[in-house]
């Protein structure tokens, strides 16, 4: 009874924002024993049950058009399509001028971009069956925000690939740590995000963190929320030291500040 109770209990959802780079729950009508399967662009949604509903937490990608979005929801051998919209939403710009060689990669540089760009998304895509225990997230790392999810960046009047996630500043060093249960599901040494590790939470929820100056996990490791996975740093293409936090659902970067507490002021 107990664990019915508790499975009956209201889900906390993240901030909710149906714009490219958030995050939508959308309600699925399925009897409570019959778990539905929801997919996003060929790509596994997270579904939970939120009181006496199921819900299907759905990330929407930065490069979303806005428009009509379509869910696909199978139930009791069914498959049905939900329909939501999303809306517009401008996030900020940066310009910036730099040395021409920092811009331009050589062939060999791009070659290693390319197979880590890979790597990484195999493993940012992952959906296990597991359940998060939470879907607010404690901060990894305690500092300011110098950086938004969504920044739009032009280098040398180049557009350049928007911010994917969050930057935090703090100090090399500084321990990382989890902000909520999870599994290691692969760390690496990346051209772009040096010392990286990505956790996965389970039901799609993934998160990532790069430029460490150290790691201290290793792919399968169970983590708890609050342990430590590394430390602050400044490795892969960075200016100094900070941490890229990033947030996945469904296989799409969203913006990871719906999942945190407001910054402090
Ligand atoms: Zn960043």
């Amino acid at each position: 009874l107990a664990a019915i109770a508790l499975a009956a209990a209201a889900l906390a959802l993240p901030e909710t924002a149906a714009v490219p780079g958030g995050v939508v729950a959308i309600p699925i009508d399925a009897p409570a024993d019959a778990r539905p399967v929801a997919t996003l662009d060929g790509a596994r949604v997270m579904v939970r049950r939120d009181g006496d509903r199921w819900l299907a937490i759905v990330g929407i990608p930065l490069d979303a058009e806005p428009g009509p979005q379509t869910l696909v929801v199978g139930r009791a051998g069914r498959t049905e399509k939900i329909s939501f919209d999303v809306g517009p939403k401008s996030y900020a710009v940066q310009k910036l001028t730099v040395a021409p060689g920092q811009v331009n990669l050589s062939k060999e540089n791009l070659e290693r971009v390319e197979v880590e760009r890979q790597e990484i998304r195999a493993a940012l895509k992952a959906f296990s069956d597991r359940e998060p225990e939470t879907l607010r997230l404690a901060p990894p790392v305690a500092g300011p925000r110098s950086s938004s999810y969504g920044l739009r960046r032009f280098f040398n009047g180049e557009a350049r690939n928007p911010h994917s996630g969050m930057d935090i500043a703090a100090a090399t060093g500084t321990p990382v740590t989890a902000p909520a249960a999870g599994t290691v599901a692969d760390v690496g040494d990346y051209f772009f995000n040096g010392n990286t590790v990505i956790l996965d939470h389970g039901s799609g929820l993934v998160t990532m963190y790069c430029h460490l100056s150290r790691i201290d996990v290793k792919p399968g490791d169970a983590v708890a929320a609050g342990e430590a996975i590394g430390a602050v740093g400044a490795t892969g293409r960075v200016t100094g030291p900070h941490l890229h936090f990033g947030v996945t659902l469904n296989g799409t970067m969203v913006d990871p500040a719906l999942f945190l507490p407001p910054e402090a002021p």
